[in-house]
């Protein structure tokens, strides 16, 4: 089979692998629908995970199931599905005291492009199917679906890390992809007041669409000035970090409501330590807490977030800026999302109708 892989850092390009094999509770599934992520970019260019030859790239993807193993009960060739980044191992000591994302190992349910082939390629693998995967509901568009593979989760994550709450008030770093799910998914919790951190217009235009009541650019000067400016010096309840880098923490405290929860899904690239200012973290006692995490994926999930799709509450067609048609084109839409274009949200490659 065909795959685009990563050769080695800074390089990729169309290898032949062998197709995986399929074990007894495992898939085998061809894309539909591909979508390219900001990790993939830091896994390519930026060496986030570290080096890696001829692995093949892509965690985002709808897909069609071609094989199942004898064990499989829920699913059978010709199955359209959802497919999550995030496919933990669910018989984990990890999954079993909730932390499924970090099954046999720290992050080690990120599995595709990471510790094994991913899904740009003609055949990709995925690890016990009944618990990872999910039927595509009728009527959503396999383009659209790709969105559910990590955006819907990942940023939906940010809300719940940061445990919005009705009438929050909700401050949202970051508007890409992912940021844009955090103010849908903050906006579907009840939050009342939503204020998004970001400047590319077609972001700003779909956060004010997905929920957002105010808008800041972190260009305009210090984003925690702003919010203290716009909101009588008193801060917000809940900050989610899906953007900046590792000041931002030092940013969001001073943001935040003693009291206050600050939810990160931000991946940080470069540096030691995360810096926290001690007086505006109430001198050690302010009760202001900070959690980062990986999205949590699998089945059950997957099918919940995509009912707010099936019953109109969540557009995920928003996100979708470019569809390129076909195979040809992934490397187009992987430079597109290196180099986030000014009208870019997220690309997606089309392969099967
Ligand atoms: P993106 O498209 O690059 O968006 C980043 C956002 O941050 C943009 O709105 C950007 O503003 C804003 N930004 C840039 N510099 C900033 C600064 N100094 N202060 C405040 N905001 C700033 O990225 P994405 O695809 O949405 O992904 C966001 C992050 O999530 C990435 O780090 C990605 O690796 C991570 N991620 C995590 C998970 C997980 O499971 N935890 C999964 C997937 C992705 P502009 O409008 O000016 O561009
Ligand atoms: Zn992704």
């Amino acid at each position: 089979m065909k795959g685009y892989a990563m050769l080695k850092i800074g390089e990729a390009g169309w290898i032949e692998k062998e197709r995986p094999a399929c074990g007894p509770m495992d898939a085998i599934c061809t894309p539909l629908a591909v979508a390219i992520c900001t990790s993939d970019v830091h896994t390519l260019w930026e060496g986030a995970i570290g080096e890696r030859h001829n692995m093949i790239l892509g965690h985002e993807c709808c897909a069609e199931v071609v094989e199942v193993g004898s064990l499989v009960k829920d699913f059978k060739p010709g199955d359209r599905v959802l497919v999550p980044a995030i496919t933990p191992d669910w018989n984990s000591l990890e999954a079993q005291a909730g932390y499924a994302m970090h099954s046999n190992g720290m992050l080690a349910g990120w599995k595709f492009s990471n510790f094994k082939d991913g899904v740009f390629s003609e055949y990709f693998h995925v690890n016990d199917a009944d618990g990872n995967l999910a039927l595509l509901p009728d009527g959503v568009d396999p383009v659209d679906a790709c969105i559910m593979s990590d955006m819907v989760p990942t940023g939906f994550h940010g809300a719940e890390l940061a445990d919005v709450q009705f009438g929050d008030s909700v401050l949202v770093v970051g508007i890409g992809p992912v940021g844009l799910m955090s103010v849908a998914g903050a906006s579907l919790r009840g939050a009342g007041r939503i204020m998004a951190v970001g400047t590319r217009p077609v972001c700003v235009e779909a956060a004010k669409a997905y929920g957002a009541t105010d808008i800041i650019s972190y260009k305009d000067g210090a984003i925690d000035e702003q919010v203290l400016a716009l909101t009588n010096g008193k801060g917000v309840d809940k900050v989610i970090i899906a953007g900046g880098d590792n000041d931002t923490f030092g940013t969001a405290v001073k943001c935040l409501k003693p009291g206050g929860k600050i939810g990160s899904v931000n991946y940080l690239g470069s540096g030691d330590n995360v810096a926290i200012p001690r007086v505006e973290w109430g001198v050690g006692m302010g009760h202001k807490e900070i959690i980062g995490g990986l999205m949590p994926g699998g089945r059950l999930r997957m099918e919940k977030l995509v009912s707010l799709v099936t019953s109109g509450k969540l557009d995920l067609h928003r996100e979708v800026t470019h569809v390129f048609d076909g195979w040809d084109h992934i490397e187009e839409a992987l430079l597109l999302m290196k180099n986030k274009a000014a009208d870019l949200i997220k690309p997606v490659v089309s392969i099967k109708k």
